[in-house]
Order: structure tokens, then C-alpha cells, then sequence
């Protein structure tokens, strides 16, 4: 039987067999554990992991020194938040700015920041689903902490605006986060042309692991932002992330990151042509388009057909097409997205989203069982 072509890459794309080949030797010949410092064998897994280090930095410009290993964004997003929680307190800035579409891992341990006495505002968004920066500047005070924000939206793919974001807060004293789970190695120059604090990477976005991602943090000299880790045990990751390093993981990221610094422009082109011919083939139904076409990611689009609600089309299309509605990280039963509620889109609307996204390997969207489905399902 012919597997449908699977176009969920904003929820986990598939390994690069390079990446794989990298791993390989570590689950079966190198063994070794990066904390063991007196055999040859410790040696190499520490020598494997920074090298890891290294490739993960290089891709956003920055040292191997400033990443710290964990299990994947949801980890990172939420050491930062709730790292810095002590770091406010001491220092009397409880005051915190982030937009109400964030990921559920953001949006989490922010509620226990608020739950601990801490004011967190959430920015509103346009209907083409992204923060303007005055709502970031006028919300400004002398006790923000830190400004939050995801650098692109899982669901629409909508760009946020860090780098006017980060001018603004630039010599401000607030510190800035951002979720990059979804452009770490795919908006490569973005990243390495901005000036941030805290950064999170997730692996098995970009055709690495799944289980392993990073948080970078930036360091002034010898001096890091203070963040207190959320367990203690081996001192690890100097000491924010205790626990015995996946050597394969991350040897995994750190391939997975060299490649996409060699590869993302001709990724970018290749999914950008990709989306011309589908935006070209939707003129054919009803349709809307969900977030600011000119400000979305090139192998993303999120659409809705009048009258044809997702959940009908996931089901009518499963045999050609694996897509979802973009919520996938919480999909236990169906919720309506908070993210295209925020933008202000109908009810109707909301309930007809459906996400395609691709990447490497996908040759062509086989739009006509598509459009059939569609035409099907709309009368
Ligand atoms: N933030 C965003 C914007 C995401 O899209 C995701 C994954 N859906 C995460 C965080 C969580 O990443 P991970 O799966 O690596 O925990």
C-alpha cells in the first residue's frame, strides 16, 4: 500500500540519513560517557558533544560555550521561564512580556510565573498573526524582566518581528527569549544578525533527533545571566542541566545543524517553489489563506475551506495526504486553536484551519486529491 505524502513537517520532519549515519557509531561502537574524565572512552564522547556544542553555536553566530544540551524546546522554554524566576525576585522585576500565540510550552510556565506572583502580559496580534513591536515598546517598564516570543508560529508559520524586537530592548536591561524551535537552521541570517539572551532549539525540526534540543544563553566575559536550573543531581551543562549527556542525541543535533547551515537556502528556494504551484493550485476552491502571506515561512501554509470542516478532510484525505490543524503538540481531542482566536478568525474559519508544511524530500503536493476532497466535502 502506497504511504500517504507527509506534509507535518512543522511537527517533526524526518532524519536526515546523514544525521543518522552520524549517530551510529555512538549507539553501537563509542561507547562512553562525556563526564567520564579518566579513560580515552570519556574523552571521546566529551570530545563528540563539543564538537556538537560548536555546530549548534556556529549556526547562530555565536560560541560553543553559550549551549546547554537538553531534551528539546519544550525543556529549554522552560528552563529559561522558570530559571529566571529567582533572578526576578531578587532583583524586583517581576514584570514579563510575551504574545498570547506562544507554544503551550511557553504559555505553561508562564502561568506558574503568574501563579508565583509574577504580572505576565500577553501581546495581542494582528489578523495576519503577528505582535507589532510598538505593542512591545509601549508595554515596557522598569521592572520587565524579560520579553518572550517565538521567532515563528508553529501553526501559521507567521514570522514574528525579533529583530525590530531586539533593537528596542537593545541596552534596555530587559532580557529577551526566543522560542526558535521552528527556524533554528531554517531563518539562519535572521538569527545571526540579532542580539538575544536566550535562544531554544528543537531537534527533530530540523531533520535531527527527536529528544534532544538546546537553550542557548549568552554570557558578557565570564558572566551569565543568573538562572537557577529545574533539577539538581550531577552538575551537568554547568550545572543547569544535571544528567548524563545522549551522546548520540546530541552528536545527532550538531550534524543535523551543520547541514542546515550548508543546506537552508537551496531548503528554503526548493520549499518556496513548492508553495508557489499549491497557492497556484488553491485558485482553483474557496479558500483563506490564515496569517500575512508575505511575512510566513516559505514551507508553511495554513488554510481553511469554507464549509469543510479539518477533521472531515484529515479523514477524506488520509490515504494521499498526512497533514494536521498545527495544535499537534496538544492533540488529545479537538480544541480550537488560540492561535488563530487571537488573530480574530471566525469560529468557522477556526474550525476548517488545516496546516500543510514540507521540507526536504518532498518532490510535489499532490494537490488534486486535494482540491477533490475539498470540492467534495464543500457541497
Ligand atoms: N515551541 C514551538 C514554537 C514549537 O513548535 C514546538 C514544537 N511543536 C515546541 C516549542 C516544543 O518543541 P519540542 O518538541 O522540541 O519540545
Amino acid at each position: 500500500m502506497m504511504k500517504p505524502v507527509y506534509l507535518d513537517y512543522n511537527a517533526t520532519t524526518p532524519i536526515d540519513p546523514r544525521v543518522f549515519e552520524a549517530m551510529r557509531p555512538y549507539y553501537l561502537t563509542e561507547v562512553g560517557n562525556a563526564g567520564s574524565r579518566a579513560h580515552i572512552y570519556g574523552h571521546k564522547a566529551k570530545n563528540a558533544v563539543d564538537q556538537a556544542r560548536v555546530q549548534v553555536a556556529s549556526l547562530l553566530g555565536r560560541k560553543g560555550e553559550e549551549i546547554v544540551f537538553t531534551s528539546g524546546a519544550t525543556e529549554s522554554n522552560n528552563l529559561i521561564l522558570l530559571g529566571l524566576m529567582s533572578h526576578g525576585t531578587g532583583s524586583s522585576r517581576k514584570h514579563v512580556l510575551a504574545t498570547c500565540i506562544e507554544h503551550k510550552s511557553v504559555l505553561g510556565p508562564l502561568e506558574k510565573l503568574r501563579a508565583s506572583g509574577f504580572e505576565v502580559e500577553l501581546l495581542p496580534v494582528t489578523a495576519g498573526g503577528f505582535v507589532e513591536p510598538d505593542a512591545v515598546l509601549h508595554r515596557l517598564r522598569r521592572d520587565t524582566l524579560l520579553v518572550t516570543m517565538m521567532h515563528a508560529n508553529n501553526e501559521t508559520g507567521v514570522l514574528q518581528p525579533v529583530t525590530e524586537v531586539a533593537g528596542l530592548l537593545a541596552g534596555s536591561g530587559v532580557l529577551f527569549h526566543i522560542d526558535a524551535a521552528q527556524t533554528f537552521g531554517k531563518e539562519v541570517e535572521a538569527l545571526r544578525g540579532i542580539q538575544f539572551d536566550f535562544l531554544s532549539i528543537s531537534g527533530h525540526k530540523v531533520y535531527g533527533p527527536a529528544g534532544v534540543g538546546a537553550l542557548y544563553i549568552r554570557r558578557c566575559g565570564s558572566r551569565q545571566i543568573p538562572l537557577k536550573p529545574l533539577m539538581v543531581g550531577g552538575g551537568q551543562e554547568m550545572g543547569l542541566r544535571p544528567g548524563t549527556l545522549a551522546v548520540p542525541l546530541i552528536v545527532g543535533l550538531g550534524r543535523a545543524a551543520e547541514l542546515a547551515g550548508q543546506e537552508y537556502q537551496q531548503r528554503s528556494h526548493q520549499a518556496a517553489r513548492l508553495k508557489r504551484r499549491f497557492l497556484g493550485a488553491l485558485e482553483a476552491v474557496d479558500h483563506r489563506i490564515n496569517g500575512d502571506l508575505t511575512r510566513m515561512q516559505s514551507h508553511v501554509v495554513n488554510v481553511s475551506f469554507p464549509g469543510v470542516d479539518s477533521e472531515a478532510l484529515f479523514l477524506a484525505l488520509r490515504s494521499a495526504i498526512a497533514i494536521s490543524n498545527g495544535a499537534a503538540c496538544s492533540s488529545t481531542g479537538y480544541m480550537p486553536s488560540h492561535v488563530l482566536k487571537a488573530m480574530g478568525l471566525p469560529e468557522d474559519q477556526i474550525a476548517s484551519a488545516v496546516r500543510f508544511s514540507w521540507g526536504v524530500g518532498v518532490e510535489a503536493i499532490p494537490h488534486e486529491a486535494l482540491l477533490e476532497a475539498v470540492s467534495r466535502l464543500s457541497c
